[in-house]
């Protein structure tokens, strides 16, 4: 009898149901119960990761301590059970068919024809299965990206009827996450999208065994009983996912629909002791009774997409919550600020954060906003290309740097103050080859980061090729901005701190994905601290 329990999500209707905060929600109802479960997320696209990939096709990219770049949603996977993960626990198609493809040339598979069943399936599964043994877990929950129906996505689907055929229904179980929309004119919660749904997913073989019906309405008897019978399953397992302003409402959501008691009792577990929501809870009473509130300004290049910066807002709601403060940001495109319409823009904010990011549009505009926050006094938080960008201003005006840059944007400046890595010189491809993951730093213990931080050796992760050029540090440091965290073993400058200021801080790596519920992290915290104080002065 295999120990692991897989639960697979797979997703109908449209897309952006939430199928990842249901995932992650159901993961933390059973981590509360006290199993250990880990989530994985299969993305049907062909790229090898989604390191590159533009921010406004799928959002932001996450990055784990083993440098892995992933989707978004392994970022909610670790806010929501406070577990790190590991590239293991996101594979794409792309991932897949390398994996088979270099078998091929290796001759595993000589004599034979390689195709989608079952050499493309049999991948899939074992990539599914070897995330279970790695750490003897009890759930692997396994969402499914995309779609029910896309063509991308059938040999997942395919994989995910073998697994059931091969272990049955108590080992594996499956989720359909769908839509019951609205329909004002009529005044109804509608049906037929989701029959139709659960009828595509039967034409390729899988009986979904629980469906969570994403509702802007709540769902009465009747509409569940319907449901029910129309797409074969008992009506206790039709499970409303209603609106809600937040997503930490999710977990709590979910638990009173009884979805993990529905799960649990399907794959034969005990369903007692109840789940242990305490510090979920308070986190939640603190989050909804807010004594603060404070307006920030986020800058960046992207902003006409929330997902782009996903960690980062997500970072400022636990930050937030932590100094019982609503947090309201204001997403503000870097290319709208110019150096005649700084003040006027961003006067009203009590602190500002530069986004991370990558080539030259918007720049100006960044450096702009930071020289504001500069001389205004007020909280900045930069984060790798905003550290970056905090260099190239202090070089600019107080240095007197003239047309000081990263090489990044101007391979010919006059004063590279930011500069290619050395290990990156020789790098030509693109996918994969950043500095990336969690690498160490120490802080001086003279600095206002060491307060923050409260020790002297941390670990961050890092996504980046270019770095502050060491040849300026003493100039730096004799001007006021001080390099107060360094990595350990090749001296790369990992956090600047402006002396003579209440709160400036750049950071080459990104905190934003290691802030969860449990582990508020202590740059935001500190940061909305600081913009508090601001906007008390
Ligand atoms: N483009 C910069 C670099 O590669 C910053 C990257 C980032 O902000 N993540 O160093």
């Amino acid at each position: 009898m295999p120990s692991t329990k897989y639960i697979f999500v797979t997703g109908g209707v449209t897309s952006s149901l939430g199928k990842g905060i249901i995932s992650a929600s159901l993961a933390k109802l059973l981590q509360a119960r006290g199993y250990n479960v880990t989530i994985q997320k299969l993305d049907p696209y062909i790229n090898i990761d989604p390191g590159t990939l533009n921010p406004y096709e799928h959002g932001e990219c996450y990055v784990t301590d083993d440098g892995a770049e992933t989707d978004l949603d392994l970022g909610h996977y670790e806010r929501f059970l406070n577990v790190p993960t590991s590239q293991a626990n996101n594979i794409t198609t792309g991932r897949i068919y390398q994996a088979v493809i270099e078998k091929e040339r290796r001759g595993d598979y000589l004599g034979e024809t390689v195709q989608v069943i079952p050499h493309i399936t049999d991948e899939i599964k074992y990539r599914i299965k070897l995330l279970a043994s790695d750490s003897n877990f009890d759930f692997v929950i396994t969402e499914i990206g995309g779609t029910v129906g896309d063509i991308e996505s059938l040999p997942y689907i395919e994989a995910v009827r073998q697994m059931r055929w091969e272990m049955g229904d108590n080992n594996c179980l499956v989720i359909h996450l769908t839509l019951i929309p609205y329909l004002a004119a009529a005044g109804e919660l509608k049906t037929k999208p989701t029959q139709h749904s659960v009828k595509a997913l039967l034409e390729l073989g899988v009986q979904p065994d629980i469906l969570v019906c994403r509702t802007e309405k709540p769902l009465n008897e009747n509409i569940r009983n319907k449901i029910a019978l129309f797409c074969n399953v008992e009506p206790t397992s039709v499970i409303e996912s209603i609106d809600t302003k937040t997503i930490y409402n999710v977990p709590i959501l979910m638990r009173d629909e009884r979805l993990d008691i529905v799960v649990l009792e399907k794959m034969n577990k005990p369903v007692t002791p109840e789940p242990d929501l305490a510090r979920w809870q308070h986190f939640l009473d603190k989050l909804h009774n807010p004594v603060h509130e404070v307006k920030i300004g986020l800058v960046g290049k992207y902003a006409e997409l929330k997902d782009a910066y996903k960690s980062i807002l997500e970072s400022f709601i636990h930050g937030g919550t932590m100094n019982e403060c609503k947090v309201n940001v204001s997403l503000i495109h870097s290319e709208t600020i110019l150096p005649e319409n700084v003040s006027e823009k961003l006067k009203d904010l009590n602190g500002i954060l530069v986004a991370p990011g990558f080539g030259e549009r918007g720049i100006e505009g960044k450096i702009a906003a930071i020289g504001y926050a500069r001389k205004n006094n007020i909280p900045f938080l930069g984060i790798c290309l905003g550290m970056q960008c905090a260099v190239i201003e202090f070089g600019r005006n107080v240095l007197g740097f003239e047309d000081a840059h990263s090489t990044e944007m101007n391979p010919r400046t006059k004063y590279p103050v930011i500069d290619i890595m050395e290990a990156q010189k020789k790098i030509s491809c693109k996918g994969g080859t950043m500095r990336l993951g969690a690498y160490p730093c120490r802080i001086s213990k003279d600095s206002k980061l060491f307060d923050i931080y409260k020790k002297e050796l941390i670990s961050e992760r890092h996504r980046h090729r270019y770095e502050f050029n060491n040849k300026y540090l003493k100039q730096y440091h004799d001007a006021g901005m001080i390099a107060v965290g360094i990595n350990p073993k090749d001296d790369l400058v990992e956090i600047m701190e402006l002396k003579d200021h209440p709160w400036f801080v750049g950071v080459q790596f990104h905190p934003e994905y290691k802030s969860t519920v449990a582990n508020p992290h202590p740059l935001f915290a500190s940061f909305i601290k600081a913009a508090i104080e601001n906007k008390n002065k």
